[in-house]
């Protein structure tokens, strides 16, 4: 299953919640960066300044990272990406790995926010420094400020959800993502959710939207 969406528009809460309750893999592409720029490995620090511009990581780096994440046995029963395909060289990639490896049907939901929304959601986020946990300042505020309802730990500002940064990324979500909506539409993979409604109903509709699939 792959979550397609804007930054912001809730792909990152929903993969989560969809993984937990499907019992599959929960990849994101996103956190496996931040977890080797918090490393410090050589693709860290590669992709280190690129995401600090808003910018896409070169499709090479991404595709090397995932096929070598999808190889592992944990992903044979399935699993679901969050922010990956991004470009059609990813997407394109991705069919011909999937078909290698036998998987089954690909399911794609689009999560669709307004613009407005996005940014409200982009400049509120907070994520917990220990368990990854998304909260947001004005729809989704832990129990007690700045700390993780789930163990306490201090919630942090992810460093792109700065203004200018996320104008950039939103631009490049436009230009090199947003295409993959009409390149899954047109295989018939496409499923729209309307990513405005609360998180649990968006989860219960994502979960319908699977078993109907
Ligand atoms: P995310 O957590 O999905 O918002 O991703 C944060 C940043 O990581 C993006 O702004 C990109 O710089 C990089 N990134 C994540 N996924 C991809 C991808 N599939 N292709 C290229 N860059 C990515």
């Amino acid at each position: 299953m792959i979550f397609l969406g804007a930054p912001g528009a809730g792909k990152g809460t929903q993969a989560k919640e969809v993984a937990r309750v499907r019992q599959v893999p929960h990849l994101s592409t996103g956190d496996m960066f931040r977890d080797h720029v918090g490393r410090g490995t050589e693709l860290g620090r590669k992709a280190k300044p690129i995401m600090e511009s808003g910018a896409l990581v070169p499709d090479e780096i991404t595709l090397g990272m995932v096929e070598e994440r999808i190889a592992r046995p944990d992903c044979a029963p399935g699993c679901i990406f969050d922010g990956f395909p991004r470009t059609l060289p990813q997407a394109e990639s991705l069919d011909r790995m999937l078909t290698q490896k036998g998987f089954g049907r690909t399911i794609v939901v689009h999560i669709a926010v307004d613009f407005g929304q996005l940014i409200r959601r982009l400049t509120g986020r907070r994520t917990c420094s220990v368990c990854g946990e998304i909260y947001n300042v004005h729809d989704r505020p832990p129990k007690v400020e700045g700390k993780c309802d789930k163990d306490g730990a201090a919630l942090t500002q992810r460093k792109d959800d700065t203004e200018e940064v996320i104008r950039q990324r939103l631009e490049a979500y436009d230009k090199q993502t947003r295409p993959l909506i009409d390149y899954y539409r047109s295989r018939g993979a496409l499923y729209d959710v309307n990513g405005s409604a609360g998180a649990s109903a968006v989860t219960q509709e994502i979960l319908g939207v699977l078993k109907s699939a």
